[in-house]
């Protein structure tokens, strides 16, 4: 089996079939999307893999620098309800970890999964990465390293809008990153 089906099959294992091979270098991280998690977004300091708990702009830059190779995934629903919504994309948020570890147990040390949303493992979350109650799965999202995941998924061909009201269709998008 070649390591891309390999791969892919252990992605469709874990029930996700919905997406694309990116080249890292196709990646834009931008200042202005940690100015949005900074002034706007009520995760800020108070998600354990949120910013300020996340590598400065500089460092998230670098992080992508050194692959060569990864995957985004596509996730399409209309959840009005909050309660639920967080239930669907908690379960989604653990599959995806789930496929980083069985990429890291098949002989891919490098493996990193970005979360499709913040991560709510916990029903209660806590300010500070050190005091994480699930470290080994807990990840952040890509906007949590600064990728402008407009512009990078568009590149792809994927859809993604500003929303407007919570009955509007959600494209949610979470990173993997694998050598
Ligand atoms: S695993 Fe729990 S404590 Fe850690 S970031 Fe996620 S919700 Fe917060």
């Amino acid at each position: 089996m070649t390591r891309i089906k390999r791969l892919e099959t252990i992605a469709r294992h874990h029930g996700f079939t919905d997406f694309k091979w990116i080249d890292p270098k196709a990646i834009i991280v931008s200042q202005w999307v940690r100015m949005k998690c900074e002034y706007g977004c009520p995760n800020y300091g108070r998600i354990a893999s949120c910013p300020p708990n996340t590598p400065t702009v500089e460092e998230c830059r670098r992080f992508f620098a050194e692959y060569h190779t990864g995957m985004v995934f596509h996730f399409q629903q209309v959840i009005k309800d909050t309660r639920k919504r967080r239930a669907w994309s908690t379960k989604v948020n653990v599959g995806l970890s789930k496929v980083e570890r069985d990429l890291f147990l098949a002989g891919y040390p490098k493996a990193f999964m970005f979360f499709q949303g913040a991560c709510r493992l916990c029903a209660e979350c806590v300010a500070a990465r050190a005091e994480c109650k699930k470290p080994e799965l807990s990840r952040p999202t890509p906007e949590a390293m600064a990728v402008d995941v407009f512009a990078t998924v568009r590149q792809l061909g994927y859809p993604i809008e500003v929303l407007t009201d919570r009955s509007d269709q959600m494209n949610r998008y979470a990173f993997l990153m694998v050598e």
